[in-house]
């Protein structure tokens, strides 16, 4: 995140100029804005030209699916001979499509070909960086996957996208690491039809979205379920949460005879007695802490 915490006017060489930020988009002609509390300028227009294909070049980055050789200016190339309108288009490329076009470099058209169809497959967190949702980076998108894996232990990519697109801003707000201007954002891209259209066009080429299930080694607390209830000092009750399911716990909102364990906070709430009453095991702050350390 861009933070200016000081200007160095000892470095300046008198030929610096004044940057005027433009009010249309040079390339669409749209208005350009700028979000309250943001640094960056954007283009309001949705379908721009120019997002468009930057969306294109990162789709196929490095972090996002990684086609090895497909840079800017083979995408660009693509564009401009009307070869593809969207990242799902490179999919259905085929040889004979693109082999009438001059050399690419030293690359063939079916060195390009089978580079990017060797990519079809890739795992969930790096789908989510692909899409190119406002706010969410790399760290993000690794969150959100994390998150809704040890939430639903789906082992479908596709389905755990379809927990995403159907979370709550406040469910998403449940993900530590996300505030309210992310879970904004990821939950209006989930809401925008052209989105979703693009979702389903990427399935229905072939995308496989896969879970990656180095699930932690450490499964301690694999089929043990959990009650918090009460403050924590030491954490959140959703870091907590997090944590257990780490360690393959589950959790679980209300006491029943099927809890295992209830971690009683401070000031903690009927359920302590409700355990009490069950017969089940209370854990003090303290306890719970040395259980996951
Ligand atoms: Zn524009």
């Amino acid at each position: 995140i861009p933070d200016i915490l000081k200007v160095l006017p000892h470095l300046r060489s008198g030929k610096e100029k004044e940057i005027r930020v433009p009010h249309l988009c040079p390339v669409c002609g749209s208005k350009v804005i700028k979000a309250e509390g943001e640094v960056a300028y954007r283009c309001s227009k949705k379908n721009c030209g120019a997002i468009l294909r930057e969306k294109i070049y990162h789709f196929v980055s490095k972090n996002a699916f990684d086609i090895v050789g497909v840079g800017p200016k083979i995408v660009d190339r693509f564009l401009d001979e009307g070869l593809i309108k969207d990242a799902a288009d490179l999919f259905l490329l085929k040889e004979e499509d693109i082999e009438h076009l001059e050399r690419f470099a030293e690359k063939s058209a079916n060195n390009i070909i089978s580079a990017i169809q060797s990519k079809k497959e890739i795992k969930l967190e790096k789908f989510l960086f692909a899409l190119s949702i406002l706010h969410v980076g790399e760290e993000t998108a690794l969150d959100l996957a994390r998150h809704f894996y040890h939430k639903f232990r789906l082992n479908s990519g596709w389905e755990l996208l379809k927990k995403i697109q159907e979370a709550s801003i406040e469910s998403l707000q449940e993900i530590p690491e996300i505030g309210p201007r992310v879970a904004e954002s990821i939950y209006g891209w989930f809401r925008d039809e052209k989105n979703l259209e693009f979702l389903n066009k990427l399935k229905r080429v072939g995308v496989k979205v896969i879970v990656e299930q180095k699930a932690k080694s450490d499964q301690r607390l694999r089929d043990k379920t959990f009650v918090l209830t009460g403050e924590l000092e030491s954490m959140t009750r959703e870091l907590a949460k997090e944590k257990i399911r780490e360690l393959g716990g589950d959790v679980s909102g209300s006491v029943s005879k099927s809890t295992d364990f209830v971690i009683a906070g401070a000031n903690p709430g009927s359920k302590l007695e409700k355990a009490k009453k069950l017969g089940i095991k209370i854990l003090s702050e303290q306890e719970f802490l040395k259980l996951i350390k």
